[in-house]
């Protein structure tokens, strides 16, 4: 049984104080149906992590080198001393702002699994690729660069987030059956390249306009195991709505 994960992307938003308020009021509303978590600004994360209980909190990208003259980024051993065990990488804004590709994806995604952080990839197409009938051919091409030459275990401990860029922050959510229907070939790539166990293990969360009115029918779907969610996450009173929805 792979229990499910939701995590709110919180992206550029939320101060310290802003992270800590939303952290008081929503933790103790988490039950165990689901995993529910928070991806904060690198600011906020350590504020967050001492204070979150049941909330897990992670970060929203990382560097792959431990140290160096890397202006402005922060390394693995930077969340580890934080006690951070989750950390997104490869979201489609910065894969399209800030020069991530599969390869320095799947070189974060190696030194996470090396510190015993759980990386969330995030992989999807573009509205162009979509339309063009590219979907498949695009998610099976950066699942094998971002993921490739892992352990088979650690490829079954991974969250995989299927966000097509085209339902990022539209409101144009994909439909269920789009969204099981990607999150299946997530999940076949996954069998593909590191065998039955470790496709039947991994977490594949949809990302891309996900509510409160309609993450339940995303959670019914066999191969969807959570959302990464991005402005639904930012209100207190709609994400205990989602903590709500999928009880
Ligand atoms: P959205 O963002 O829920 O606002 O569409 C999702 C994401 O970027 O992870």
């Amino acid at each position: 049984m792979r229990k499910p994960i939701i995590v709110g992307n919180w992206k550029m938003n939320k101060t310290i104080a802003e992270a800590v308020e939303f952290i008081k009021a929503v933790d103790p509303a988490c039950h165990d149906g689901a995993t529910y978590g928070v991806a904060t600004s690198f600011l906020a994360l350590n504020e967050a992590n001492k204070l979150a209980k049941n909330l897990i909190v992670a970060a929203e990208n990382c560097h792959f080198a431990d140290s160096g003259a890397f202006t402005g980024e922060v390394s693995v051993p930077m969340l580890e001393e934080i006690g951070v065990k989750y950390c997104i990488i490869g979201h489609s804004e910065r894969r399209q702002m800030f020069g991530d590709t599969d390869e320095t994806v799947n070189k974060k995604a190696k030194r996470l699994i090396e510190a015993g952080i759980t990386p969330i990839v995030c992989i999807g197409e573009s509205e162009a690729q979509f339309d063009a009938g590219e979907t498949e051919k695009v998610i099976r091409e950066q699942l094998s660069g971002s993921l490739a030459d892992l352990c088979p275990k650690c490829v079954s401990e991974l969250v995989i987030a299927y966000e097509p860029i085209w339902a990022i922050g539209t409101g144009k959510s994909a439909t269920k059956e789009i969204a099981q229907n990607c999150c299946h070939i997530v999940r076949d790539q996954v069998r593909v390249m590191y065998g039955d166990e470790a496709a039947d293990k991994v977490r594949v969360q949809y990302g891309g306009s996900v509510k409160p009115e309609n993450i339940a029918e995303y959670m019914a779907m066999e191969d969807i195991d959570g959302a990464l969610i991005g402005g639904a996450s930012l209100k207190i009173d709609s994400f205990k709505e989602l903590i709500e929805k999928t009880r």
